[in-house]
């Protein structure tokens, strides 16, 4: 008894006076992201110390030298401080790319000064990357897809095909071959004279791009076609009841905020499941259409809403109107992993369907949903019911492609010849007949 009674005691005093020196030792901070050193890379640092600091240094260690690379010595009297300062070969040109340490030291204001240590291994980076493209002549449409191949050499930390302001990924080739592969779109409404790079970047500032030889044949370019919705005050009821149940006010006016907010909001969230994919193909058929299917729409249609005479908004219709007959079981375009499998808004019940390498298929309108997300499903797979939930007026299934986030247009997908020409014979990817 009386030995517990002495630790405890001991505790007691103990612990405060390590407490107390402990909390004197200036604790230093800097974002995770920090991981390579460049000309002049920003560096963040930040202070934590009870009271104050008197100065602060950073310094490169290299091949056991080091460099000073930035101080200050005007003391503080603030808990936590923060300072941001450049490091790099531009005031330092002793540094060579390769691996390096930062270290940082704070020592703290106050009678028994204490200096606490920050250090963490980098690579200086000041060299680009280098890029080196296929030869391929890549033809470009409106809405459409490619492939091409390329090799990136030196230090990156990201590589891909930008096409306007989208990026497409880079991937390793298949059966582990040498070099890189992109899956890439020309969006139906990117501008005609957008030229597509291949890019890569090491993350120290350091972009380089190389073109792809690439032809737009300006007269083979898809012919959007246009049409006109006629709205009546039943299926204006329809879409409000069902997607804006608690909203209140003018029916038309809350059907063209639907029309517009949510579905950039859905779109959004499709696009976003570009990082739900598997980094290989998921699939070895060519995509399959709805069986028996008529198309009431498709790809890039232009669609004026008209109301009592009057056009009171366009959108643009990115995917296929399918109908077959009511309640038709909705089949998968071909083998992958569902990613979504819920309500989305003006898709009303939805199944998104990952391929691999960001290319995925949408279906709409569903009236009852038979998948989960996470679910293996194979080509020709029934994943629910056909239906017109969501912004329908009749019973169909809006199918649609994306490609990392951007939708595009299916047909090309439906064709094993032009995936055997575009896609396959890049990759060495045997595509089996279906
Ligand atoms: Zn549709």
């Amino acid at each position: 008894m009386r030995k517990v009674i002495v630790v405890i005691v001991a505790l007691v005093i103990l612990v405060p006076i390590v407490l107390l020196s402990r909390s004197a030792t200036p604790v230093l901070d800097v974002p995770s992201s920090l991981t390579t050193l460049g000309k002049a890379t920003p560096i963040t640092v930040h202070v934590h110390v009870a009271k104050g600091v008197s100065n602060v240094a950073a310094f490169v260690e290299q091949n056991g030298n080091r460099y000073n690379v930035w101080g200050v010595s005007q003391p503080t009297s603030v808990a936590d401080g923060s300072w941001t300062f450049t490091a790099g070969t531009s005031t330092t040109p002793q540094l060579k790319d390769g691996k390096a340490s930062l270290v940082i030291e704070a020592t703290s204001n106050g009678m028994v000064k204490k200096t606490g240590r920050w250090q963490r291994d980098l690579t200086v980076i000041t060299q680009p990357p280098m890029v080196s493209v296929d030869s391929d002549q890549h033809y470009l449409y409106l809405g459409m897809a490619d492939l091409t191949t390329f090799n990136v050499s030196g230090s990156y930390t990201d590589a891909g095909v930008r096409v306007g302001n989208q990026t497409f990924r880079a991937w390793p080739m298949p059966n582990g071959k040498p070099g890189f592969f992109s899956l890439f779109a020309f969006a139906w409404n990117m501008p005609a004279d957008t030229v597509p790079v291949v890019y890569a970047s090491n993350g120290a500032g350091n972009d380089v791009t190389s073109p792809m030889v690439f032809e737009f044949p300006k007269k083979e370019q898809p012919k959007y076609t246009a049409h006109n919705l006629q709205l009546d005050d039943r299926f204006i009821q329809k879409v409000v009841n069902e997607l804006d149940p608690n909203g209140s006010g003018d029916p038309l006016a809350r059907f063209i905020k639907i029309n517009n907010e949510m579905r950039k909001d859905n779109n959004k969230t499709l696009s976003d499941l570009r990082l739900k994919t598997a980094n290989k193909f998921l699939w070895s058929q060519p995509f399959q259409r709805q069986p028996h299917s008529q198309s009431e729409a498709s790809f890039a249609d232009v669609r004026s809403y008209i109301y009592k005479g009057n056009k009171i908004d366009q959108q643009v219709h990115l995917g296929y109107d399918l109908a077959v007959t009511q309640h038709v079981g909705v089949q998968a375009s071909n083998d992958g992993q569902v990613v979504y499998a819920a309500p989305l808004g003006i898709y009303g019940n939805c199944v998104v369907v990952d391929h691999g390498y960001g290319l995925q298929t949408i279906y709409g309108h569903m009236s009852q949903i038979s998948v989960h997300e996470g679910d293996m499903v194979k080509r020709g797979q029934v994943m629910g019911t056909s239906g017109q939930t969501g912004m329908a007026g009749g019973d169909h299934i809006h199918f649609a492609m994306q490609l990392d986030g951007v939708q595009i247009d299916a047909k090309e997908w439906w064709d094993s010849h032009w995936i055997k020409d575009h896609i396959a014979k890049r990759v060495d990817f045997r595509l089996l007949r279906n």
